[in-house]
């Protein structure tokens, strides 16, 4: 991966959980810093399960699939 101000590559900095940096739900924060230029890039990667934010009742689902 490579900067998006210089196009230098980018160096790998370490990958946090969610959890470790205070955040909520699971996922991966990669960190990367560049060696020509100041620039810091987070890279966010949710891997929160879509469940766990409740499923809809049955009764929701049938009314959406009517629409
Ligand atoms: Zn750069």
């Amino acid at each position: 991966m490579n900067c998006w101000h210089c196009d230098t590559e980018l160096i790998w900095g370490g990958d946090h959980m969610f959890e470790d940096v205070g955040m909520d739900g699971e996922g991966i924060v990669t960190n990367l810093s560049c060696p020509q230029c100041e620039a810091y890039v987070e890279v966010f990667l949710d891997l929160t399960p879509v469940s766990h934010t409740g499923n809809p009742p049955p009764e929701e689902i049938d009314e959406e699939e009517n629409l």
